[in-house]
C-alpha cells in the first residue's frame, strides 16, 4: 500500500516531457480526490463567455458558473482592464487605520443595491471569511447592546457555510465536520429537504414552512437569552440545491425577531442575480440583519467577499470612545484595491446588462428544460428556482455518490461542466446563458443520464 503510494507520487513528480505541462504533484488540490484526479486530470486552459477550453482543445459549456461565481460569463474585458489599471495605480494599501478611495467607492456603490437596504459593508476575501465575519459581528452586536449572554449560534443541517471553524460548526455537512473540533454552543435546525412531499417542485416547494418552528424549539431548549444568531442559506447550493418551502424564511424572520436573535443570510451563492433579483433577500422579500456574500461580487475574477449589515447592527457597535477600534476583526485584504476595481467593473456589467433580472426572465424556460429530464433513468427529483437546478439521482447500492460522479465525468467528456454533491447534480450557468445553451445543457444531460449505469 505504502509502496504503491510512493510509486504514484514518483510518477506524478516525474517531468512531463513537455515544458508547458507542469507536474501535478505539488498542488494539493482542495475538495478533490487528489490521487484519482491526478491519474486522469481534467484541465481548463482558457475561458470566454459561456465556454471553457480544455487542455486537449475542446469547448466545455459552463453549467456551473465556474463554482457559482462567474455570473457575467468568462473573460470580461472590462473587469480585466479595471484590474490592470488599478494594479498600476495603487496595487495595495492597508485598510487598518488607513484608507484608499476605491474601497469607499465600491462600498458606496454596493450600498445602492444592498440586500434589504443593509448598507454598511465589511469587506473580506472569500465566502468563508464573510461567514466568520458575520458570525463575529453578530456576537459583538449582542454584547454591545447589553446581551452578552447571547453566545450561541444556530445553523441548519445540510448547510454549507465555508470552511472556517465558525462556518463548519454552523454548517451541516458531516464530512466537513467530523474530524475538526466544533465551536461550543452551536445547535442546528432541521433541513427542509422533503422528497416525499415536495418531489419535482418548480420554485418554492409547498410543504415545510413549519420547520422554521425549530427555532422556537431551540429557544425553549436553550433560552432566547443565550442565542446570538441563526444563519441559513436562503437556497442551499453546495448540499444539492435545497429550496426554502413557501413561507419558511418569513417564519424564521418572525421568530428570530420575536426573540432578539439576529438572522444571517448566507448569500454567497444566491447573491448577485442567481435567483432573478440582486439578492435572495429581495427575491423572497425577507430582510435579515446580516448578509454574507462573495463569489459573484467580483464575477469570480479576484477573490473577495462582503458582509452587509443593517444600520442598527452597525450603529450599535459605533459607541464607546471615538479613538477606540470598534470591532477587533479584519483581513489584510479587506477592501483590497484590485478586488474593488474588479467589483466595480462587475457591478457596472450587472447593471448595464440587466443581469440581476435575467434569471427571472429565463426561469420558465430553464425550469421547462430541466424538468423535461424528470423521466430520465435514475432521476428521483428535479428542483429549480431562478437559474439554479438540482437533479437528484438514486444512489447505487452501497456506493453513494458514485453514479453522480460518473455523470459528472461523462458530462465533462461530452462538453458540459456541472457540479455534483453526493448523488445530486447541481446546475447554475452564468446569467448570460442563451436559451439555445439551456437546451444544450438539457440535451447533453439527457444523453449522460441514459448512458450512466
Ligand atoms: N457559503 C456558501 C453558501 C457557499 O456556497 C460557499 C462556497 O461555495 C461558502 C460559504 C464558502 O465560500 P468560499 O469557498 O469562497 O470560502
Amino acid at each position: 500500500m505504502h509502496g504503491q503510494m510512493v510509486d504514484r507520487a514518483a510518477k506524478e513528480d516525474a517531468p512531463s516531457g513537455r515544458s508547458n505541462r507542469p507536474s501535478l504533484a505539488n498542488f494539493w488540490m482542495p475538495f478533490t480526490a487528489n490521487r484519482q484526479f491526478k491519474a486522469a486530470p481534467r484541465i481548463f486552459t482558457a475561458a470566454e463567455g459561456m465556454y471553457y477550453t480544455t487542455s486537449d482543445d475542446r469547448k466545455v459549456l459552463d453549467g456551473a458558473a465556474g463554482l457559482w461565481c462567474v455570473n457575467a460569463g468568462h473573460g470580461r474585458k472590462r473587469i480585466a482592464e479595471a484590474v490592470g489599471r488599478q494594479l498600476l495605480t495603487l496595487d495595495f494599501a492597508p485598510t487598518f487605520q488607513m484608507g484608499h478611495p476605491i474601497a469607499f467607492e465600491f462600498a458606496e456603490r454596493l450600498a445602492a443595491i444592498a440586500p434589504g437596504g443593509l448598507d454598511r459593508v465589511f469587506f473580506t476575501s472569500s465566502g468563508s471569511e464573510s461567514v466568520e465575519t458575520a458570525l463575529k459581528i453578530a456576537l459583538a452586536y449582542q454584547r454591545a447592546i447589553g446581551q452578552g449572554t447571547r453566545t450561541k449560534l444556530i445553523g441548519r443541517e445540510r448547510a454549507y457555510h465555508g470552511v472556517g471553524f465558525g462556518g463548519l460548526s454552523v454548517g451541516g455537512i458531516v464530512n466537513n465536520r467530523r474530524i475538526f473540533p466544533q465551536l461550543p454552543g452551536v445547535d442546528h435546525l432541521r433541513h427542509t429537504h422533503d422528497l416525499e412531499r415536495n418531489v419535482h417542485s418548480r420554485g418554492q416547494p409547498d410543504h415545510g414552512a413549519e420547520l422554521a418552528n425549530d427555532l422556537e424549539r431551540m429557544v425553549a431548549l436553550h433560552g432566547a437569552e443565550t442565542i446570538a444568531a441563526v444563519i441559513v442559506e436562503p437556497v442551499a447550493g453546495s448540499t444539492g440545491v435545497l429550496i426554502p418551502p413557501k413561507g419558511y424564511l418569513q417564519r424564521l424572520r418572525t421568530i428570530s425577531e420575536k426573540h432578539g436573535i439576529l438572522l444571517i443570510f448566507d448569500e454567497v451563492i444566491t447573491g448577485f442575480g442567481r435567483l432573478g433579483a440582486a439578492f435572495a433577500t429581495d427575491y423572497f422579500g425577507v430582510t435579515p440583519d446580516l448578509v454574507a456574500t462573495a463569489k459573484g461580487l467580483t464575477n469570480g475574477a479576484v477573490p473577495m467577499g462582503a458582509v452587509f449589515a443593517s444600520r442598527a447592527v452597525h450603529d450599535a457597535l459605533m459607541m464607546g470612545p471615538e479613538n477606540a477600534i470598534e470591532l477587533f476583526h479584519g483581513y489584510t485584504y479587506s477592501g483590497h484595491p484590485v478586488a474593488c476595481a474588479a467589483g466595480i467593473a462587475t457591478l457596472e456589467i450587472y447593471l448595464e446588462e440587466g443581469l440581476f433580472s435575467r434569471a427571472a426572465s429565463l426561469a420558465d424556460d430553464w425550469a421547462n428544460a430541466i424538468h423535461s429530464l424528470e423521466d430520465m433513468p435514475h432521476v428521483i427529483d428535479i428542483r429549480t428556482i431562478g437559474l439554479i437546478a438540482g437533479v437528484e439521482l438514486a444512489p447505487r447500492d452501497g456506493a453513494s455518490g458514485a453514479r453522480a460522479y460518473e455523470a459528472f465525468v461523462t458530462a465533462f467528456e461530452r462538453g458540459l461542466m456541472v457540479r455534483v454533491t453526493g448523488d445530486i447534480i447541481a446546475l447554475s450557468p452564468p446569467l448570460i446563458v442563451q436559451r439555445s445553451q439551456i437546451d444544450e445543457i438539457a440535451s447533453i444531460l439527457a444523453g449522460v443520464l441514459k448512458s450512466v449505469a
